[in-house]
């Protein structure tokens, strides 16, 4: 027998973040009975930021997303930036085709949980704020371990497939055997805050106007030689504003994460934007590094992982993505579900459509294409070195000093003489950057 008897529900979903909101929503919408369990008090209590989401697959969803979800902006700037201590250096992309269709919005999860909690229940799925799944019910069945349901308490709750959404530490899948602890290499620490600051400010400093809105990818002295990078979304009358750091970096040179952020806040560049704001919100999450190295197996009998607990995260330096990946996961674990409960076979051979779904879609394609992103992001020039000896050329060019004038190449070979970087390196790191992203 593949089936667990006499359940309460079909389908019970830990975690009410995106992934596990779209998952509910879906199966629900499928006719399915769902119950979708939070241990915040609240969908998004315990999601205090947000960030940039790129939303064409939660359109596709939800085809009113943008006028009905609370969205902040949409972004059509991006600015990537190598920051210096004493200089900064950026490519300011603004792109009008970006906001029509819309392909990117920033949102605050605080807002954004508590409408798909809602667009949830609307759709008939049974919610269940304020309970904290502590472990999930197995029995053992012909193909080995099989998951029957959840306890949470003394109470306990029998389903057909168990959905683990609960986010990048997933003790869920850690404890069925799905994942081991995770090499600190996949691994990274979001610092960040949220600074409250008038909508005009906003738009006179970032050069926006309307519900139009920036996303600053920022690399360098902003993480003091740390891997990892910085970043500043505008949302529509706040900044979120932090550091992403590789956690096996940070743990090797000894550094403060909160001594790091308060470095990236003061840094002269960066100061400015955030003048006279006022910080109301600051929190430190995980964040998956691994990219595909990280995505395991992702269901067994009775039970799938969607989302962060899946290892679903994306950087690539330009782009930090989970909640486009987390929103594709739980459309194809809902579909993967659903097929199973059809024929009646959710054991892991019976869900085995989800993991064919997900590398059907653009977020199982993205983390294939993008493999090689994670090893490229651990090369250590990029943190320090290119962004120093770029300014230093550019200082050459720039800095009139009365000295004879040089040619470009020559201000770039004693640029290099000074740095180092050598040719080698630029050569090398190129070509890794060019297979990798
Ligand atoms: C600093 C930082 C910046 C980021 N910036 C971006 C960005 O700009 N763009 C982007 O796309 N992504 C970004 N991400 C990644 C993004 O936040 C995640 O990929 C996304 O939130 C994953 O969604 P999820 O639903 O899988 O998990 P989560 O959003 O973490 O949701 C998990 C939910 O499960 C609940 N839960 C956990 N355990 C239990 C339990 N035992 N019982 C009941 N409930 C439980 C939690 O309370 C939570 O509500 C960023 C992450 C960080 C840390």
């Amino acid at each position: 027998m593949t089936e667990a008897a006499e359940p309460d529900f079909d389908v019970i979903v830990i975690g009410a973040g995106i992934a596990g909101a779209i998952t509910a929503y879906q199966l629900a919408t499928q006719g399915r009975s769902v119950v979708l369990i939070e241990r915040g008090e609240a969908p998004g209590a315990k999601n205090l930021s947000g960030g940039v989401l790129y939303c064409r697959g939660m359109q596709e969803v939800f085809p009113d997303f943008l006028t009905e979800a609370p969205v902040e902006r949409r972004i059509t700037r991006n600015y990537i930036n190598f920051l210096n201590a004493d200089s900064s250096i950026g490519i300011d992309y603004k792109d009008t085709r970006l906001s029509d269709p819309v392909n990117a919005v920033t949102v605050l999860r605080a807002k954004l949980d508590p409408w798909l909690a809602e667009k949830c229940e609307e759709a008939g799925v049974f919610l269940m704020p304020g309970v904290r799944v502590d472990k999930v019910l197995t029995e053992d069945g012909p193909t080995g371990k099989r998951v029957v349901g959840v306890k949470a308490g003394d109470d306990e709750l029998r389903a057909h497939v168990v959905v683990a959404a609960d986010g990048v530490n997933s003790f869920i899948s850690q404890e069925v055997g799905l994942r081991t602890k995770e090499p600190l290499n996949h691994l990274a620490i979001g610092v960040k805050c949220v600074v409250n600051l008038p909508r005009e400010t906003i738009e006179a400093r970032f050069s926006v106007t309307g519900d139009e809105g920036a996303a600053f990818a920022i690399v360098g002295d902003c993480t003091q030689g740390i891997g990892g990078g910085g970043f500043m979304y505008t949302n529509t009358e706040s900044i979120s504003v932090g550091v992403v750091l590789r956690l096996d970096d940070l743990t090797a040179k000894n550094k403060s994460t909160t001594d790091i952020l308060d470095y990236f806040l003061a840094h002269p560049f960066i100061a400015p934007y955030l003048e006279g704001g006022e910080v109301v919100e600051y929190g430190c999450h995980l964040v998956a590094e691994g990219g595909l190295a990280m995505l395991g197996e992702i269901s067994m009998d009775g039970l799938v992982v969607v989302g962060d607990a899946a290892g679903l995260t994306l950087n690539t330096g330009l782009t930090v993505r989970g909640m486009d990946l987390a929103v594709a996961s739980g459309v194809a674990a809902a579909k993967g579900i659903g097929a199973a409960l059809d024929s009646k076979d959710t054991s892991k051979v019976g869900l085995a459509g989800y993991r064919e779904a997900l590398f059907a879609s653009y977020a199982g394609k993205d983390m294939e294409t993008y493999a090689k992103a994670p090893a490229f992001l651990e090369t250590e020039r990029m943190y320090k070195e290119y962004g120093e000896l770029i300014g230093n050329v550019l200082y050459g060019v720039f800095n009139l000093d009365n000295s004879p004038r040089e040619h470009l190449l020559k201000v770039a070979m004693k640029a290099f003489k000074k740095s180092p970087v050598k040719i080698k390196h630029l050569i090398k790191d190129g070509l890794a950057g060019v297979r990798a992203l």
